[in-house]
């Protein structure tokens, strides 16, 4: 996933790029009107509408009619209820109002993400592992195997791309909706008690110091 920050604050950008990093996604840069018309082609835009060189809701509206798949949420220091439809109205998925916490952004990040990602398969076949999406369902050869709703939630969200890690803030967010470090203990428990109740060979993998990926096969 690629994420465009068009920031003309170093300062802040530089902060949003390294949390962005930290949560798996790749970072391009544009400080400028100019430089976010020129950039290449991504999944996400984080546009603060006070620019320098230019109207940031009438960027917005271009980059939209540029991109209507993109998602795009529009970061302002104006809160007022008017600012925000304009807002709204130019294109943009979601709205965040500065000051703004790194977990809040990161919160409609992963919200519109999700919304704009392609709908996954209903069932995923690994080997001999059957995880139904829709019916909340997992067998392994001809013996279902029961999972509480966080164990099966974790396995979900490896699901939907598998072979691909994710991020240990992502499953945090998605499953627990928190960011909050002392939440990491939690995630490895579940992870445990859900690898062994999977059972061998295991098709958990753990990635160190960044996530956990669904082997492929
Ligand atoms: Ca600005």
């Amino acid at each position: 996933m690629r994420v465009l920050v068009v920031e003309d604050d170093a300062r802040v950008a530089a902060a949003l790029a390294a949390a962005l990093c930290r949560h798996g996604f790749e970072v391009l840069r544009a400080g400028s009107v100019a430089e976010a018309l020129a950039a290449p082609t991504v999944d996400m835009i984080l546009l603060d509408l006070g620019l320098p060189d230019g109207d940031g809701v009438d960027l917005c509206r271009r980059l939209r009619r540029n991109d209507t798949d993109v998602a795009i949420i529009a970061v302002t220091a104006r809160g007022e209820e008017r600012d925000r439809i304009v807002g709204l109205r130019s294109g943009a998925d979601d709205y965040l109002v500065k000051p703004y916490s790194m977990a809040e952004l990161m919160a409609r990040v992963e919200a519109v993400m999700r919304r704009s990602r392609p709908r996954p398969k209903p069932v995923v076949e690994i080997g001999d592992l059957h995880i139904d999406l829709a019916a909340h369902a997992v067998t392994r050869g001809a013996e279902p195997v029961v999972l509480t709703r966080k164990e099966f939630d974790l396995l979900a969200c490896l699901a939907h791309e598998p072979g691909v890690v994710v991020p240990r803030e992502r499953l945090l967010i998605e499953v627990w909706g928190t960011t909050w470090p002392g939440a990491g203990r939690t995630l490895d428990v579940h992870m445990a008690t859900l690898r062994a109740k999977l059972g061998e060979p295991t098709v958990l993998e753990t990635v160190r110091g960044v996530g956990y990926r669904l082997a492929r096969s």
